[in-house]
């Protein structure tokens, strides 16, 4: 079934205890276990971390378990980073329908991730406050992986025959030619720091602000432009298991990606943090704040993450992944899990709100307009402004797309440069 069909359709009314029979019968015999291991040394003190390991689809349910991961690098204050600890998880579960099955509720998940974000992003800014900071935030169930993040912590896989990949892009001006093109086009301005008669110095930054990053939450300083809006990867691991590395850049900045996975392979993950963070302030000393969580997905049976066979390795092709042919969700998966190839099952970076909510994006009924980012619902006479943008639908055609609040959606006007920012809007 794809993606499309699944989620056009209304939450289906399925009973508690059928939902957890489902659950139960697929899913607790091949589910892998996990372990954990965090290890952090601040300079600043902007560093911070989520460990949830026990988080439930249905409340009450053991087998429909998941875990969470994430790290927050706060810049210019702390506070953007604790709010963002304290509330973006329950505004993306918030953001999921309630009542959908395991598969439906994976495929949800990215959509859930970005309204979230936003969400978390419009919160913290009614609050007035400047500070901002980075979000990488990881989602485990049974052997899929989901992980969104705006900024520039990264989350690393290290899989089968010791091949890495990474699951996050960096929103870093200097490195990333894309987002600097969407920052100019939507008003801003890139350059580098002016300094001792006109000599530019630092990395590329965004004015006015000065920020490096082209995405982050928090930063109501800065410009509506520095977006929200994660990039998210879904990927399904073979029954081999991986170990994932989430950390802050005073890691990344420090250790290649391959580096900090071979420092710390065969070691459990507590210990493996703890080398993660050591290995890069040899290399580089104390310059940043330094964050590392470590995260084994062990096979059944298994009491550590199996060492990864010795192999040849060709270093240009570090990573195979599969790619699930569109419009299909089906069970094909034994054969390749088997081999330990990594199934790619999502990945989506734009910084378009209406390209990341689809046209589908399930409401409530037609009564009620529940929005698409804040999930608050209106009543349909709620006097809404429409556009001459016809994709978010107003409140008279409910049934043509996402439905967003007036506040959302000046929120997303002002993320494409087309409107100043909502917070000055009286609310
Ligand atoms: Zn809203």
């Amino acid at each position: 079934m794809s993606r499309t069909e699944v989620s056009g359709m209304k939450p289906p009314l399925v009973p508690l205890a059928t939902l957890i029979g489902r659950e139960l019968r697929n899913e607790k015999v091949e589910k892998p276990s996990i372990k954990y291991g965090q290890a952090a040394l601040a300079k600043k003190g902007e560093d911070y971390f989520l460990i949830r390991p026990d988080c439930q689809r249905i409340p009450g349910n053991s087998a429909s378990s998941f875990s969470v991961f994430a790290i927050f690098d706060g810049h210019n204050g702390i506070s953007a980073a604790i709010f963002a600890k304290e509330n973006l998880l329950n505004n993306v579960m918030s953001a999921i329908p309630q009542g959908i099955g395991r598969e439906e509720w994976l495929q949800s998940l990215p959509r859930a991730l970005v309204a979230g974000f936003v969400k978390t992003d419009i919160e913290f800014q009614r609050r007035g406050e400047t500070s901002g900071t980075t979000v990488t935030l990881v989602v485990i169930d049974g052997w899929t992986v989901t992980v969104a993040s705006v900024g520039d912590s990264r989350c690393i896989l290290d899989t089968h025959g010791g091949l890495v990949s990474l699951l996050t892009v960096d929103h870093r001006l200097e490195e990333n030619s894309e987002e600097r093109e969407r920052v100019t086009a939507s008003g801003g301005e890139v350059g580098r720091l002016n300094v001792y008669g006109g000599t530019e110095v630092g990395p590329l930054r965004c004015w006015p602000g000065g920020l490096c990053l082209s995405r982050s939450i928090g930063d109501m300083d800065v410009g509506e432009y520095i977006v929200p809006i994660p990039h998210v990867k879904q990927v399904k691991l073979s029954n081999a298991g991986g170990r994932l590395i989430i950390a802050s850049d005073g890691i990344w900045d420090a250790l290649p990606s391959e580096m900090a996975a071979k420092s710390c392979q065969g070691l459990p993950a507590d210990l493996a943090a703890k080398l993660v963070v050591k290995e890069a302030l040899r290399s580089r000393g104390l310059k940043d704040d330094t964050t590392c969580l470590v995260v084994d997905i062990i096979p059944p049976k298994h009491s550590v993450l199996p060492r990864t066979p010795k192999k040849k390795q060709n270093k240009l092709s570090s990573f195979i992944f599969w790619k699930r042919p569109q419009n299909s969700m089906t069970k094909s998966t034994s054969k390749l899990s088997s081999v330990g190839i990594v199934e790619e099952l999502f990945e989506e970076g734009s910084a378009i709100l209406a390209e990341r909510l689809g046209k589908d994006f399930p409401m409530t009924n037609s009564e009620i307009f529940r929005c698409a980012v804040c999930q608050e619902d209106q009543p349909p006479s709620d006097g809404l402004s429409v556009d001459s943008e016809s994709f978010f639908s107003p409140a008279l055609q409910p049934r043509e797309g996402p439905f967003l609040c007036t506040n959302c959606r000046m929120k997303k006007d002002a993320m494409e440069g087309k409107r100043s920012s909502p917070m000055t809007v009286t609310i």
